[in-house]
This record gives structure tokens, C-alpha cells and sequence, in this order.
């Protein structure tokens, strides 16, 4: 198999009897190619379509292939898309541009099918591990949810979304109780048992579009987007009742289980200034104030 899986591959090129050969080589190949005969076509498709790489001639009419490079490397969309460009024999300086505009290789037309498959596979490998690298720097080691740094990205980003949009956004915290004793009483793989466990019942708890992140220790908050204080209270304290419920066993083989609580703290976006660290810092507050009444609570005060 000339590639490990069924790419799809943007074949971008003015000319019809090249585009029609590349279409031709890369199904042959086991790909799935979408064709566009200029620049600006390829940018209108990839606004409604996502591929693996683009194959890229470097002249064209209108758009230019390097100033649809450039293009494609200034949105944030399109940016890790890998390209290689198709360039004339003696276009060498057009090829160092394009090298230094963000192209990932070049081949020379007529292309001889194997050295593009080639140097194709190489791009797409090197994507695949900067993406998997990506995603581990955005990944909470242990418990695989958000870490804090991509909390904050994304959080921040809902937050601005949500201001433009005047709609209401609420931000959740939440503190495992007496978590130390865990770690203390029963030992650190005890303590990650707990962690995984609870990171597990918030993924179960909120919606598929709320951002779930472990922010600390024992520390993890959500953000809702499009929720109102009342709802989020409402879910709030659902996760709270699960979690009250959950039995996490011992890893001593020994039947014995042990429960845990949590503690909350919730603030709303009302005001249009708010940004994450205010909303972070209104939420512990609530979160202080549960474990000042008691702990395992949803204070139910607007903050
Ligand atoms: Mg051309």
C-alpha cells in the first residue's frame, strides 16, 4: 500500500491535463483527491472542507501559488495543512520562497509519481507526530482531560465568544475533599485512582461542547458556555450527587471501596468586562465558602 490510510488530498492546479493526472495517479494510490483549477478555488473549498495536504501549483493565473500559500499560512485554520508545491524546472528561487513561506517540499513537473508518494508520506508522517505532540502539551498527563495551559486558550476563547454574542457563560470550580488524607491514608496511586475517577465523572456529567480541565492537585474546572447560573448550579450539583455516590476500590485486591466528595464554586459572565482570571477568582470564591460550610456543596449565592 503506497499510503497507510485514505488521505484526502487538494490538487490545486491551473492546468487541466496536470490536474487531471495528479487526480488520476493519487486514486490510483488510494486516495481521495478534490480538484480546483486556481487559487481562490482552493481557499473557497477548504473554507467549507478540511484535507490532509495540498498539492500546490506554483503559477497561476489570479492567485499566484506562492501568494495562495501565504494565504494559507496566515489562517490559523489552514496553517498545518501540509503543502507541497509543483514548480517548473527552472524555478528555483520560486522554490526557495515557497520553502521559506511554510511549503513543506517541492517536486518538479512532469513529477515522477514515486517521488511525490515519497516525499507526500514524509510530509504526512511529520504532521501527524507534530499533531500528536500538540495534542500531549494540551493533555493533563494522568487524567487525559484539558491541562491548564489549554484550559485557558479555550476557555478564554469561549469567553470573548460569549461577550459578542451576549449570551451567558458560566465558569465552575471544583475541589476534591480532604484529598490529602486519600494520598495520606491509602497511598499516590490511590490518590491518581480518585483523580481519573472524578475526571471520569465530569466528562459524563457535562455536554460535549463544555471545556473540562484538571487545573491543580486535586483542582479541575469546567466552563459552560451558553448556560445560565441556574442550569449550571443545576449540573453542578448533579456531578456533586454522583460523585457523593461513586466507589472507587482499593488497589489492594481487598473488597474495600472508598467514596469521595467535592466541593464547588460557580460564577457567571454577566458583567461584559469579565475575563477567565476574574471569573477563575469569582468561582473559588464560591468554592471557599462551600468548604467554609461544610464542603460537598454548591453554594447557590450569586456571585
Ligand atoms: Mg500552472
Amino acid at each position: 500500500m503506497i499510503f497507510d490510510k485514505c488521505y484526502k488530498i487538494l490538487v490545486v492546479d491551473d492546468a487541466k491535463d496536470s490536474q487531471m493526472l495528479l487526480s488520476f495517479d493519487l486514486k490510483a494510490a488510494g486516495c481521495d483527491v478534490i480538484s480546483a483549477g486556481s487559487g481562490e478555488m482552493a481557499l473557497a473549498i477548504l473554507a467549507s472542507t478540511g484535507v490532509d495536504l495540498i498539492i500546490l501549483d506554483v503559477h497561476m493565473p489570479g492567485l499566484s501559488g506562492l501568494v495562495t500559500l501565504e494565504r494559507l499560512k496566515r489562517n490559523v485554520h489552514w496553517q498545518m495543512i501540509p503543502v507541497i508545491m509543483l514548480s517548473s524546472s527552472d524555478g528555483e528561487d520560486e522554490v526557495v520562497t515557497a520553502l521559506e513561506l511554510g511549503a513543506d517540499d517541492y517536486v518538479v513537473k512532469p513529477y515522477i509519481s514515486k517521488v511525490l508518494f515519497a516525499r507526500m508520506r514524509t510530509a504526512l508522517r511529520l504532521r501527524e507526530k507534530t499533531k500528536a505532540l500538540e495534542d500531549l502539551a494540551k493533555t493533563d498527563f494522568l487524567t487525559g482531560i484539558n491541562n491548564r495551559a489549554c484550559f485557558d486558550e479555550l476557555a478564554s476563547c469561549a469567553i470573548s465568544q460569549a461577550q459578542r454574542s451576549e449570551r451567558p457563560l458560566v465558569m465552575a470550580m471544583f475541589d476534591i475533599d480532604f484529598f490529602k488524607l486519600v494520598n495520606d491514608d491509602y497511598g499516590h496511586d490511590m490518590g491518581d485512582k480518585v483523580l481519573k475517577s472524578f475526571a471520569a465523572s465530569l466528562i459524563e456529567s457535562f455536554r460535549n461542547y463544555d471545556i473540562i480541565a484538571r487545573i491543580g492537585g486535586e483542582e479541575f474546572a469546567v466552563c459552560l458556555p451558553n448556560t445560565s447560573i441556574k442550569n449550571a448550579i443545576y449540573a453542578c450539583e448533579r456531578l456533586r450527587a454522583s460523585v457523593e455516590y461513586m466507589r472507587v476500590p482499593l488497589n489492594n485486591g481487598s473488597k474495600k471501596e472508598i467514596g469521595i466528595t467535592v466541593s464547588i464554586g460557580v460564577a457567571s459572565s454577566v458583567s461584559a468586562s469579565l475575563n477567565i482570571d476574574c471569573l477563575l477568582k469569582q468561582a473559588d470564591i464560591g468554592l471557599y465558602y462551600a468548604k467554609s460550610q461544610g464542603r460537598n456543596q454548591v453554594p447557590t449565592f450569586r456571585t
